[in-house]
């Protein structure tokens, strides 16, 4: 039986902008507006988007590095919506995060093993050699050998730097961890060294991932369920092989249309999604996507969609869309 680790509601981050000589707040960015949804044990729940729609600050605020605007999270069964830093300190060892730029997040001032062994000393586990003998062992779980641990980040390659930023999110046996876009500052010839790294240690260590990241393709590889996100909301949640078979949200079916097929022998129709994505600042009436959308009608002008499940009770597939019945009748006769 399935166990619930991550449970967020309504969960909203609104940034405010000030503007004026007085720098009053005059607007509000919407990066997460919204969004409901849970995450099972030991599943790896992707997130997907074009940059900009949120999945980054959805992220971050889950872990609490942004504090949410509204809503709640519930991890492992407690809500941590507005606990305070030292409230926080404990239950941080459960959640980490392993970030897009693994130059950046490595302080180019620290050895290899005082940044493996810096989780260590926050949470004040284990002496200084057991801190060691334990670096030496995450060195070895993530693919690396025992002389980086005297090195500088500056002194490792791209992926080499990422393996230490997952050696030092995985250094506290955490529960739950964050995965915002790791491989894509990475070299397309080590992306999937990586990949193939976040799939075992899920396996070894039974971890539990939300994995961030704009690439479908991706998020297909790794993901049991995918969440597909638009200005802030979820737009369409199922399965990773139903949503890849048969999406049902027009946003989805235009980012799916776009993934390279690798039979060349078979033709998918490319559509192409007019226009930029709007501004999260003041976004459309009624359903957001509505100025990019073929089969907008005048009550996605007026009307936001909720996200509604259509499919039945024991297959889910939640869709926020008005016409998605219709559209997925017209699509099965064309
Ligand atoms: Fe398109 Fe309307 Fe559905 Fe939005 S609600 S995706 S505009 S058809």
């Amino acid at each position: 039986m399935s166990t619930e680790i991550l449970k967020i509601e309504n969960l909203k981050t609104h940034f405010p902008i000030r503007g004026g000589i007085f720098s009053h707040v005059v607007a509000h960015l919407k990066a997460v507006d919204g969004i409901s949804l849970t995450v099972q044990k030991g599943e790896t729940l992707g997130v997907v988007g074009e940059s900009g729609c949120g999945k980054s600050t959805l992220g971050r605020t889950i872990l609490r590095l942004y504090n949410p605007t509204g809503g709640t999270i519930v991890f492992q069964g407690q809500n941590i919506t507005t606990a305070s830093r030292p409230a926080l300190r404990p239950l941080r060892r459960h959640m980490q995060m392993i970030f897009q730029d693994p130059f950046s997040s490595l302080n180019p001032r620290m050895t290899i093993e005082r940044i493996i062994c810096e989780p260590f000393r926050l949470h004040r586990v284990y002496d200084t050699s057991q801190q060691r003998n334990e670096a030496i062992q995450l060195l070895q779980v993530v693919g690396l050998r025992n002389d980086c641990l005297k090195k500088y980040p500056h002194e490792l390659s791209g992926g080499q730097r990422q393996r230490v930023g997952i050696a030092r999110a995985i250094a506290l046996k955490p529960q739950l961890i964050i995965a915002d876009e790791p491989i894509a500052a990475l070299d397309v010839s080590i992306q999937s060294q990586i990949l193939n790294l976040l799939r075992e240690l899920k396996q070894s260590l039974q971890l539990t991932y939300l994995f961030i990241s704009h690439d479908l393709s991706v998020v297909r590889y790794v993901s049991d369920r995918v969440a597909v996100m638009y200005l802030g909301k979820i737009v369409e949640l199922t399965d990773a092989s139903h949503i890849y078979e048969n999406p049902k949200h027009p946003y989805t079916q235009a980012l799916m249309s776009a993934i390279p097929q690798p039979d060349p022998t078979q033709t998918v129709k490319h559509e192409t999604l007019p226009g930029d994505v709007p501004s999260a600042v003041n976004p459309p009436s009624g359903c957001a996507f509505h100025p990019r959308c073929r089969y907008a009608q005048h009550i996605c002008t007026t009307q936001t969609p909720q996200l509604r499940n259509i499919a039945s009770k024991t297959k889910k597939h939640w869709v926020s869309c008005h016409l998605a019945e219709e559209i997925d009748r017209d699509r099965e006769k064309s």
